[in-house]
């Protein structure tokens, strides 16, 4: 079985969960904030998924 690790933080983890990074552009005095999706799912940790900026995405394929 291979082991599978956290694609944000790279540490082994067993429980690993489907998101999709979210780029996150804070919004500043002369411009409004934005949010970048990255289309391409990637697996992390609950400890990434909770730190970092981040949406489900489907495991379905
Ligand atoms: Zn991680």
């Amino acid at each position: 079985m291979t082991e599978r690790v956290c694609e944000n933080c790279a540490l082994p983890d067993d429980e690993l969960l489907l998101v999709r990074r979210v780029y996150v552009v804070p919004e500043t005095w002369d411009s409004p904030g934005s949010e970048t999706v990255v289309p391409e799912p990637e697996l992390w940790c609950v400890s990434c998924a909770s730190q970092y900026p981040c949406e489900p995405a489907d495991g379905d394929d």
